[in-house]
């Protein structure tokens, strides 16, 4: 049984998903700068997730967002510019070609990294119409008012407003100063905002209530809710988005269903450089650039996260960098000299298996893995178990450019679950479903060919 931390609760809860298929949203990048790797950490434990959930059997249907319109350079008052036209007039493009750029990099970083990409890319842009329909839904129950630059929400009407923060009566967030302007309560937040008279800005739509622009929050529920229903598993995202944007996420979301919005909510914690968090705005960021400058490929970042608790906080040196790079070439090496077709070992799969269960515990994972490689177990199957647990880890432990024989496959149990979970949608001739369990296997490292005498394994290269 998978056991994840749910921020609603403040508890390890035992993880069952609604359907079938597990939901998956996570708050993805605003596309104007270089996103740096706290940033890309955040995407990492999203993964690290999702590997897990696939390698224990689950379909999975994530969705991530981009947001290139609405995010303000000051998000707790609903203030400030839009952070996409700050970064168009700084490097001399438009609102939708700035956008488009880091969208761009960031799917290179993702990549890079490992990282499995989501179901779908969801642009806020392209999701006005959907934005549009739920404030509408708001204001026809009464849950929204109108000031000078905007449509706002009024959070005082959200019984349990600030539940996921677990501030009960959050009449005021403390140590943020908020400018209250029109707004009825500090903690009301803007779901359309006018265009200002006298400044140009690039992007903006005809709505109901005037010429303006989506808020930053209200994309995300528009969108989850599209692709993943009223309710879904689970939401991820990095835990500064918490006390302001999950929270109003949620007030939105509930308001206008009257359903709860997310039954797992995960945050991931923050890289730490100097005293503070790692972030744009303090000026103390890495990108994945610096790692290649210190010799290392993104993959070596991959495993220095894995060292560290997705819940804890981590600090990222150059020594700890080239400490990961060592290990993880190490780890290449008896791969790539041990001969295939060995064994899986099954005393110590369980015992990874219970470290992913127990809250993605992924340092005690790379612990396992360790006893693997130090134990006297015989190269091939060290090998077998190491590539099944880097299903998990994405390492990227597998040799490449070999031509893989029927006798290399180790498969393991999980994998052979979905495989046959997938020739039974087939049979019902549920292409749907089956084409889901296709991407599961990608996922879990194997990918199928339907031929005439059935489904075939091959690794992925
Ligand atoms: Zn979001």
């Amino acid at each position: 049984m998978l056991k994840l931390f749910n921020t609603l609760t403040r508890e390890k809860e035992a993880f069952r998903p609604l359907k079938k298929t597990v939901s998956l949203y996570n708050c993805g990048p605003t596309v104007y700068h270089d996103q740096h790797i706290g940033n890309f950490r955040t995407s990492l434990s999203v993964d690290l997730l999702k590997r897990t959930l696939l390698y224990f059997g689950y379909p999975v249907k994530h969705i991530t967002n981009i947001t290139d319109v609405g995010h303000l350079t000051n998000d707790a008052d609903d203030s400030g510019e839009d952070k996409i036209e700050v970064g168009a007039r700084r490097e001399g493009l438009t609102a939708r070609q700035v956008a488009r750029k880091y969208e761009k990099q960031y799917k290179q970083g993702i990549k890079s990294l490992g990282i499995i990409p989501p179901f779908k890319w969801t642009r806020a842009t392209e999701h006005i119409a959907e934005q549009i329909a739920l404030i509408k839904k708001l204001e026809k129950k009464g849950y929204t008012y109108r000031t000078e630059d905007g449509i706002y929400f009024d959070a005082t009407k959200f019984k349990n407003y600030g539940k996921l923060a677990g501030l009960s009566a959050m009449k005021r967030r403390p140590g943020i100063r908020v400018n209250l302007g029109e707004k009825k309560h500090a903690t009301d937040f803007a779901l359309w905002k006018f265009a200002a008279a006298g400044t140009a800005r690039q992007m903006e739509w005809e709505s109901p209530w005037g010429i303006g622009f989506p808020g930053w929050h209200i994309e995300c529920s528009a969108m989850a809710m599209k692709y993943l229903g009223e309710t879904i598993d689970i939401h991820c995202g990095a835990i500064d988005l918490i006390p302001v944007h999950h929270t109003n996420e949620i007030a939105q979301s509930e308001a206008a269903t009257g359903k709860p919005f997310v039954r797992h909510w995960m945050h991931g914690a923050f890289v730490i450089e100097g005293k503070e968090k790692m972030a744009k705005s303090v000026g103390n960021i890495k990108t994945l650039e610096w790692i290649e400058e210190q010799g290392c490929s993104p993959l070596d970042y991959r495993y220095l996260t894995l060292q560290t608790h997705y819940r804890k906080e981590l600090r990222v040196t150059a020594e700890a960098l080239v400490a990961a790079r060592t290990a993880r070439a190490h780890l290449i090496a008896m791969v790539s000299s041990a001969s295939p077709g060995g064994a899986l070992i099954p005393e110590k799969i369980k015992k990874f298996e219970e470290t992913l269960l127990d809250d993605l515990n992924a340092p005690r994972g790379l612990a396992v893995l360790w006893e693997v490689v130090n134990a006297p177990y015989n190269s091939a199957d060290k090998r077998a178990t190491i590539l099944a647990f880097d299903a998990v880890l994405g390492l990227g432990l597998k040799p490449t450019g070999r031509v893989s024989t029927k006798k290399e496959l180790a498969i393991p149990d999980a994998v052979k679950k979905i495989l046959g979970s997938r020739e039974q949608s087939r049979q019902e001739k549920n292409w749907k479903r089956s084409d889901e369990l296709r991407t599961a296997l990608h996922a879990a490292g194997f990918d199928v060919l339907d031929t005439a005498e059935g489904q075939k394994l091959k690794p992925v290269v």
